[in-house]
């Protein structure tokens, strides 16, 4: 079931451009067959479904056109379609194409049928991964960061909730809701989650793609400790630990994982996705 790079092309040629027809494919839900469903998302439902001519598992997501009006976030859902249909990376859920009729919106998502990573870390010993997968893990999704940033795409939204799991193990970074197209890499609008956030954005100074580097930071934290590095209480005191930069490092934490996070929960000159992959303490659980 996982998507491999000749699998994509054939379905691309066949079912995006249909060329039996020879010309674009109007799509419709007849052309598909639903299946279970795989969750309920803030606008519609999420089922894996069969495309009918090529059999290919897809996940489809449905939005309801009221809801998303309703909630004024038209400029959300269409970003997070034309963002995602224009990453291709194996750690990106693929958006293969869309398209709607008169009530609905209707995604259709590379199928990854190993749940969403919250559950796996929430699910693992202790609630937390042991380091040969964190390292494993934070590799994969600073490749799928750094090809975002080379397309002037920040996510802005990285935790656990937003990556699914492959079939295959491999993680697949999704929900592009909050990301933004950032030709000038300098914003000035506050999202993302509030155990996530980077100081500058609690600030509401203007920011750059290295909030995503600090949120790689707060999920390697999670990784390892299974919670984030500022959880409190209440929003006052979360924002306060951040803007004190107060990260307490349990004593099992490894030294290699804790260098490598000081580098990214910093307020200034944050490591390079390059230089978290390259990192030592990433690098000794990649071919293990
Ligand atoms: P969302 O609207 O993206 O939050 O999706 C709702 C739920 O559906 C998620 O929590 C996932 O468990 C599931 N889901 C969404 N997209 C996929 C997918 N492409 N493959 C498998 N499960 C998915």
């Amino acid at each position: 079931m996982e998507v491999d790079p000749n699998e994509v092309a054939e379905l691309e040629s066949k079912i995006i451009n249909h060329e039996a027809y020879g010309k674009p494919y109007k799509w419709s839900p007849r052309d598909f067959e639903l299946g279970t469903s795989l969750g309920r998302g803030m606008f519609g439902h999420v089922h894996v479904a069969r495309e009918k001519k090529t059999g290919y598992l897809v996940a489809i997501k449905a939005l309801f056109k009221s809801q998303i009006v309703k909630s004024k976030c038209e400029h959300q859902v269409m970003r997070e379609i034309e963002i995602q249909s224009h990453l291709k990376h194996p750690n990106i859920l693929r958006l293969f194409t869309w398209f709607h009729d008169e009530k609905r919106i209707y995604l259709v998502l590379e199928y990854a049928a190993g749940e969403e990573l919250y559950k796996h870390l929430a699910s693992a010993p202790m609630g937390r991964f042991p380091e040969s997968r964190a390292a494993r893990y934070i590799y994969q999704i600073a490749d799928a960061v750094d090809y975002c940033h080379q397309r002037h795409v920040m996510h802005r939204d990285i935790k656990p909730e937003n990556i699914l799991v492959a079939l295959n193990g491999d993680l697949k970074l999704a929900d592009f809701g909050w990301s933004v197209h950032a030709p000038s890499e300098r914003r000035k609008t506050m999202c993302g989650t509030l155990d996530y956030l980077p100081p500058e954005m609690i600030k509401k100074e203007m920011y750059n793609i290295s909030v995503d580097h600090w949120c790689i930071g707060v999920l390697l934290y999670e990784f390892l400790v299974g919670k984030p590095p500022f959880e409190s209480e209440d929003q006052e005191k979360t924002f306060a630990r951040i803007l004190s930069l107060d990260v307490i490092y349990p004593s099992y934490v490894p030294s290699g994982a804790k260098d490598l996070l000081s580098k990214l929960l910093k307020k200034n000159d944050r490591l390079s996705l390059d230089g978290v992959k390259s990192h030592y303490w990433v690098q000794q659980f990649q071919n293990v």
